[in-house]
């Protein structure tokens, strides 16, 4: 067989791609980092909620940015809609605290920085992809190609290499975009962070650390176009009438970013020789602050299942490998994508028997205790945790 390049080449540019190149580095394969562009760029929002699990994993390949304490701890967070409301608080369930919320380019911008010092990265797009019993061709655009393992693909939900590879996709436009814009607020927000289900989309106001908070304002297209045509001063009104003042009067700094949303699931999370991961494999509705950190416990099994197939001298692309971490993943990821999707449309509906289910779910789950920590411990990302990847502090 002629000589391979890599173990594993990644191919995306964006911050699963880094952070994956960056941690499997770490783990001792020899990684090969094909991004489209010089320098890669974050697409993703600015202010990210990331899960204690998404933390751990970055910790653990020293990727969190800054000496800790990085970004705002959220300590509390409130949910409700017209008929109910739910609470959680760290100090209940007894953990330092439910998500962080962290600066995603200072996130990318470090994972970049290790990716770069530990990988050799190259500024090209993969234009084919040919798998063989013992390795995967990539051809790339100027024409020459690598030989490696394993591809991993991380380019993001738009994924040109889950087309090349003809993985079909579920998807389901939500007709909505998401607005995310920072605010002061006149209240302070105590650690908190906020959600409203309106018919149409939520607002939640997670909060900064420097008492700021990030608006991430879902609405159905044609109203979202129309928020984003207004003023600042019009949008901050609109935004305090939507958060039913939360935190008092809001008053916008700096842009507005405007977002479209659409659910993506690959039918498969593997085939020869490929792997997906992150947005690539799953693109979810943001109104859990989950895809991130979805794409982070991707990462975590593939290495939990790397590490242990290299331990027993398997081949790392084979089928029986990426078998398990594609049934694992596609099934917790594919769930989770579901469940937003199903919780999208419970709470975007104005009428009708789900009104009706929704007024007694918040409040009703709010009474039972076991179940809001079953929740708390889903969210914090614990459940979906592979045991074979030992974590310092907390943990599953
Ligand atoms: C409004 C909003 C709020 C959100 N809030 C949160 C949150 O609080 N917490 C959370 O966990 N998640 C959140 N998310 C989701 C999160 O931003 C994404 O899940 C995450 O950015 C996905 O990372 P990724 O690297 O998989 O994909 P991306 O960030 O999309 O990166 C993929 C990159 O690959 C590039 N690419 C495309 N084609 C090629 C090619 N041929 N070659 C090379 N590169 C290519 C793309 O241009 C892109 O830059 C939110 C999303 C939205 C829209």
């Amino acid at each position: 067989m002629p000589r391979l390049d890599a173990d594993i080449v990644i191919g995306g540019e964006g911050l699963l791609a880094a952070v994956s190149a960056a941690a499997l580095a770490e783990e001792g394969f020899a990684v090969s980092w094909i991004g489209g562009e010089d320098p890669p760029r974050w697409g993703g929002p600015g202010p990210i909620a990331i899960a204690p699990a998404g933390r751990a994993l970055l910790e653990r390949y020293r990727l969190w940015p800054g000496s800790p304490p990085e970004g705002q701890a959220v300590q509390r967070m409130r949910v409700w809609d017209a008929g109910g409301r739910i609470s959680f608080s760290a100090a209940e369930l007894a953990v330092p605290e439910l998500a962080r919320i962290v600066d995603g380019v200072r996130l990318f911008e470090c994972a970049l920085a290790a990716a770069r010092a530990r990988v050799v990265a190259e500024a090209n797009r993969i234009v084919a992809v040919e798998p063989g019993p013992d390795a995967v061709r990539l051809v790339l655009a100027d024409g020459r190609s690598r030989l490696a393992r394993l591809l991993l693909a991380c380019d993001g939900a738009d994924s040109p290499l889950r087309r090349l590879i003809g993985i079909p996709t579920l998807e389901r436009a939500y007709g909505a975009s998401a607005l995310s814009f920072r605010v002061r607020s006149r209240l302070p927000h105590d650690a908190t962070a906020f959600q409203r289900f309106l018919p149409g989309g939520p607002i939640a106001l997670l909060p900064l650390a420097d008492g700021a908070s990030q608006v991430v304002w879902t609405r159905p297209e044609p109203v979202a176009r129309a928020l984003n045509a207004l003023k600042p001063e019009a949008l901050a009104r609109a935004a305090t009438e939507a958060s039913e003042e939360c935190l008092g009067a809001l008053e916008i700094e700096g842009a507005c970013r405007f977002l479209p949303l659409r659910m993506r699931l690959a039918e498969g999370f593997a085939a020869e020789r490929v792997a997906l991961l992150g947005d690539a494999a799953h693109q979810v509705h943001p109104l859990a602050g989950q895809g991130a950190n979805l794409g982070l416990l991707d990462l975590a099994w593939l290495i939990a299942v790397l590490a242990r197939a290299r331990r027993r001298g398997l081949d790392l692309g084979s089928r029986a490998v990426l078998a398990r971490y594609a049934q694992n993943r596609r099934s917790a990821a594919g769930l989770a994508a579901l469940a937003f999707d199903g919780l999208e449309r419970l709470f975007s509906s104005a009428e009708g028997p789900l009104v009706q289910l929704r007024r007694m779910g918040l409040s009703l789950v709010d009474r039972i205790p076991p179940l809001k920590r079953w929740l708390a411990h889903e969210a914090m990302g614990w459940s979906a945790w592979p045991a074979e990847l030992p974590v310092s502090g907390g943990g599953p």
